[in-house]
């Protein structure tokens, strides 16, 4: 695909009203792949304009002809997912077998979901003696990180549109690209000119424009608590609706009856997967005091076996702030039996994986995010020490628990402070709700929960 150097706002390419431009870099070599448009307040406003003026038609589309746009929407996904995966592999540097699998795939899940949601869901229903009707909120907001470029933008777009809103996206600044390809897709399946708009640019501008602009509804943002934060506090101040997904500090909590061994293999995994990226991973590993040892030694042989495997790190600030968590870790006493705070080569963002041991639960490794290939392994004497040690930081994203029978991980899971659970190594549910507890963020993303995020009821009593 070649880079637009224009904004996708009511149905076209558009020249931006900004001036800036945006140089996205390959993370593998640090060269250049492509150039961006930065927009700005006046760019986000035209596309504002746009949406709002889509809205009315849109939202009286009846859900089964939007079921139909969005069907067609993952058809063009499916036909340039080698595309789609290549574009992320490019500008995120994931290897391409994974940018196949997930960067691509997880997308199609999603988008094929709210083609089905969007025929099927209930947008009435009868409460005694009213009618209750699920109606759109109307302009949407969505702001969203390089992590999973692709997914993070379905899993607003996609339940958006079903519900009958309207969307303008501020996509991260580090993976322009794989929006500006997603906007081409939208075109070719012919969603209606307005109802979905792409204002590329830099946070503090473009999206900051677009959080704070009066004509939007719903700002659903993914990204820092730092960002996040602020969002929320300008949407409660506008009394705005607001969705947030701000990331977590997992545990993987490992009962004394699990199979150790591969509840430490699949752990690392989840660790390392798209290079510690990913907001829900269990970058905790909690294992009883009796076989802390045994799990040091198999989590740090399995970390070895990831190094020449894993991706970089998506950027030069990235990579330094993971490394200065490394050299943090460290510092406040913990012990390193995998990879180190060096690079691993000269060129390109990498970042060995690491395995911390004699991590205690009030170290900062322990307690904030480290958004990189970082496991820290701490710990427990009995159940209820795992349990305040699993529920011991802001965040309350996912987790893990394993133990001999499902039974017994369920009784734990219950009682964490989190918003999903996988147990004994349960697959991932594209219907699943996804969110947080506490910091984690407010509202939740996937299925049928995502889809009731971009709606509000409205009862008629008769
Ligand atoms: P970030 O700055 O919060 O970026 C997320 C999105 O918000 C991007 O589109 C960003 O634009 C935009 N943004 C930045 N400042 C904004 C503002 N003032 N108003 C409105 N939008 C704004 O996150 P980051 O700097 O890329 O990553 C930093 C850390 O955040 C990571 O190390 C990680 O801990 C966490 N993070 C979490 C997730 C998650 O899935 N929960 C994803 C990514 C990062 P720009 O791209 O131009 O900055
Ligand atoms: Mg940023």
């Amino acid at each position: 695909m070649k880079p637009h150097d224009g904004m996708y706002i009511d149905g076209a390419w558009r020249p931006a009203a900004g001036t800036g431009t945006i140089t996205v870099l390959n993370p593998v070599d640090e060269r250049p792949v492509g150039e961006v448009p930065a927009g700005d307040a006046q760019d986000v406003d035209a596309a504002v304009r746009a949406a709002r003026a889509a809205l009315p038609s849109w939202s009286a589309t009846p859900p089964a002809e939007r079921a139909a746009l969005i069907g067609a929407l993952r058809d063009r996904l499916v036909a340039r997912k080698d595309e789609i995966a290549e574009t992320v592999t490019a500008e995120l540097g994931s290897p391409l077998a994974f940018s196949e699998a997930v960067h691509a795939g997880v997308p199609i899940l999603v988008s094929g979901s709210y083609a089905e949601l969007a025929a099927t869901h209930a947008f009435e229903e009868r409460v005694g003696n009213s009618t209750v009707y699920l109606e759109p909120i109307g302009v949407v907001g969505a702001i969203t990180p390089w992590n999973y470029p692709l997914h993070q933008i379905v899993n607003k777009v996609a339940p958006a549109l079903a519900a009958g809103c309207t969307v303008v996206l501020k996509p991260a600044e580090d993976t322009p690209l794989t929006a500006q390809l997603f906007a081409e897709a939208a075109h070719e399946a012919g969603i209606p000119a307005g109802v979905f708009n792409l204002v590329t640019g830099l946070g503090p501008v473009a999206g900051q424009a677009l959080a704070e602009h009066e004509g939007v509804d719903l700002v659903s943002f993914t990204g820092s608590t730092a960002v996040g934060k602020r969002i929320g506090a300008t949407a409660g101040a506008a009394v705005k609706r607001v969705a947030l997904e701000l990331g977590g500090k997992s545990a993987n909590v490992i009962l004394p009856s699990a199979d150790l061994a591969k509840a430490v293999n699949v752990g690392v995994a989840n660790v390392m997967s798209n290079s510690g990226q990913t907001c829900s991973a269990w970058t905790r590993m909690l294992v009883h005091t009796d076989r802390y040892d045994e799990a040091v030694e198999l989590a740090a042989a399995a970390a070895a076996k990831y190094g020449p495997r894993i991706g970089p790190v998506v950027n030069a600030k990235q990579q330094a702030r993971v490394r200065g968590y490394i050299e943090k870790g460290v510092e406040e006493g913990a012990r390193i039996v995998a990879g180190g705070p060096e690079s691993p080569q000269e060129q390109g963002y990498y970042v060995q994986p690491t395995v911390f041991a004699d991590v205690t639960p009030e170290m900062t490794i322990a307690q904030e995010e480290i958004f990189g290939p970082v496991v820290s392994l701490i710990r427990y004497e009995d159940e209820e020490d795992a349990l305040r040690i699993a529920n011991g930081t802001v965040y309350g994203l996912a987790g893990a628990v394993w133990a001999a029978d499902d039974a017994e991980a369920i009784a734990f899971a219950r009682r964490m402070d989190t918003g999903q659970v996988d147990i004994n190594g349960g697959s991932f549910n594209p219907l699943a709700p996804f969110g947080g507890y506490k910091q984690s963020g407010v509202g939740r993303e996937l299925g049928a929960h995502g889809l009731a995020e971009y709606l509000q009821t409205k009862s008629l009593q008769f």
